[in-house]
């Protein structure tokens, strides 16, 4: 059961299901202090985003005698956004911003992580777009890491190469590592010495990072009300436990303004 969560999304983004208000009551329901929303960020209807941070504005007033609402998004790397995500910031309209890195253009070409592929150059691709969110300094929680194995679907000499190449690449920042509990409510399971494992979080991918000074958090990543706590939290605490990780339980996004 995670007392504070983080990674939160609502209707808006088309693949999340319930009203705003019922991921609050299903929050005060199981005692949690912090809720944060993160919804995907749009790049094309800024309105809608406008709106969101409007709705969330108002839950978080009136809610703020029983629990804390954070107003987040859950951003991609898009050259393009980082003025937009900076004056989200600056202007205090958002408590934080979170990096999911499930696509990134490069070279006027979309590199999807989540679809399926066996080209490794996608790596390169992938690193590029996670380093250069993290020299924004606009984002300290860093989305599911290994989500980029959704879309390579094995564990071999080239993820575990690379996963040194991420750890390394993080362990440079001020940052929170998220093992996210939405890997395993999906159903693209890969063969893995014999069985079939969710994608992410990936147990030796976490294993390897381990190896370097990283704090960790453990997050919904919820797109329904009781995503905040089903079989997935179960799984991505017991993870976090087997493998001994520094998890952070708090985070306070403030803290160096
Ligand atoms: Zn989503
Ligand atoms: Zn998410």
């Amino acid at each position: 059961m995670l007392i504070n969560n983080y990674h939160t999304h609502t209707k808006r983004c088309g693949h999340a299901t319930g009203e705003d208000r019922e991921y609050v009551a299903f929050a005060l329901k199981n005692h949690m202090k912090t809720l944060g929303f993160s919804c995907h960020v749009s790049h094309t209807d800024f309105t809608l985003n406008q709106q969101y941070l409007s709705d969330i504005q108002k839950l978080k007033n009136e809610y703020q005698d029983q629990i804390q609402i954070l107003i987040a998004f859950e951003c991609e790397y898009v050259d393009d956004m980082i003025p937009y995500y900076q004056n989200l910031i600056q202007t205090k309209q958002v408590d934080y911003l979170i990096f999911g890195n499930h696509y990134t253009e490069f070279a006027g070409k979309m590199y999807n992580f989540c679809l399926s592929y066996k080209d490794i150059t996608y790596f390169d691709i992938y690193y590029n777009a996670l380093k250069k969110a993290l020299d924004s300094h606009l984002f300290r929680y860093i989305c599911h890491p290994d989500v980029f194995l959704k879309g390579y679907q094995k564990w071999d000499e080239h993820t575990i190469q690379f996963t040194h190449r991420i750890g390394r690449l993080l362990s440079q920042y001020d940052c929170y590592v998220e093992l996210s509990g939405s890997g395993c409510r999906g159903h693209a399971y890969f063969n893995y010495e014999g069985k079939l494992v969710p994608p992410y979080p990936f147990k030796e991918f976490f294993k390897i990072l381990k190896q370097y000074p990283l704090k960790f958090i453990l997050g919904a990543d919820a797109h329904a009300p009781e995503q905040l706590n089903d079989s997935a939290i179960a799984y991505i605490e017991n993870m976090a436990k087997e493998l001994e990780l520094n998890v952070v339980q708090e985070i306070q996004f403030d803290e160096r303004s």
